[in-house]
């Protein structure tokens, strides 16, 4: 983490669990325990069908509403479709593009994050962009050439003013749920590697001035040493996220000096 340059961001992706009357339970649970005072932003993504009950029932605990997905166009024949209006309009302030399950299971492209990106960001929300390897991309070494590819591929056209509101979450494919972390070096490492990238497309003062999140794995027992490295300034965290204990923990971990 570096707090002078940039805002570490903790945040909870719940995919397809809870439902609206879950949501409000769980945020009577995290009134309980929730931290007073915070260094760090929070926000915890929903399914769509929850992003109200999610707002309101998180409003007094500081902790902001994001989207797990979004359609790249304003409107029109789109069955089943949300677009980025809709979700700004009901309170969100984030919303996950291209998360691997997303690419994985619903054809999710590199052209498409692009896309959703642009559309994220002219609704005036925040992206928070998955990138990551695959287990045999790992193995073969091209994990560095993999990442900055969807790097450049998300951020095409996205301008140095608009690049500052985006968060990269860096999370490889190999550790999502499956309880194996990437080493706090490994991750560190690919993050600074994103970071690298950044600096050559927009500049120092503006990579410097982007989150760059973890997500693979975090728990309340690898948080603090993750979050430790320099270029780490967050996690994204889907299981440890639907548990108001571990959550706050991690929440404390990034709260450290
Ligand atoms: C995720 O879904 O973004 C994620 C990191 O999941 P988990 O923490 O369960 O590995």
């Amino acid at each position: 983490m570096n707090r002078r340059y940039r805002k570490t961001v903790i945040a909870g992706n719940w995919k397809m669990n809870m439902t609206a009357s879950e949501t409000k339970k769980f945020a009577e649970e995290m009134k309980k325990i929730m931290p007073r005072a915070k260094w760090c932003d929070t926000l915890i993504c929903v399914p769509s069908c929850n992003l109200s009950a999610a707002v309101k029932a998180f409003k007094d605990l500081r902790i902001s509403v994001g989207a797990e997905n979004v359609y790249f166009e304003e409107k029109g024949a789109y069955t089943g479709e949300i677009s980025a209006d809709m979700l700004k309009d009901l309170g969100v302030k984030y919303v996950i593009c291209g998360h691997s399950e997303r690419r994985q299971y619903f054809g999710e492209t590199d052209q498409t994050v692009n896309r959703k990106v642009h559309a994220v960001l002219g609704a005036g929300m925040s992206p928070i962009i998955c990138v990551g390897e695959s287990l045999e991309q790992r193995e073969s070494g091209i994990t560095e050439d993999w990442i900055t590819l969807q790097v450049k591929s998300a951020l095409f056209g996205v301008s140095a003013d608009r690049v500052r509101r985006c968060i990269i979450a860096y999370e490889p494919i190999w550790a999502i749920g499956t309880g194996k972390t990437a080493t706090a070096a490994q991750a560190g490492e690919v993050c600074s590697a994103i970071r690298a990238t950044i600096r050559a497309l927009y500049g120092a003062r503006v990579a410097r001035s982007v989150t760059i999140q973890y997500g693979g794995s975090m728990n309340p027992k690898n948080a603090r040493e993750l979050l430790s490295q320099p270029d780490i300034d967050g996690g994204l965290i889907g299981g440890a996220s639907l548990k108001p204990d571990q959550f706050v923990e991690i929440i404390n971990a990034a709260n450290q000096d």
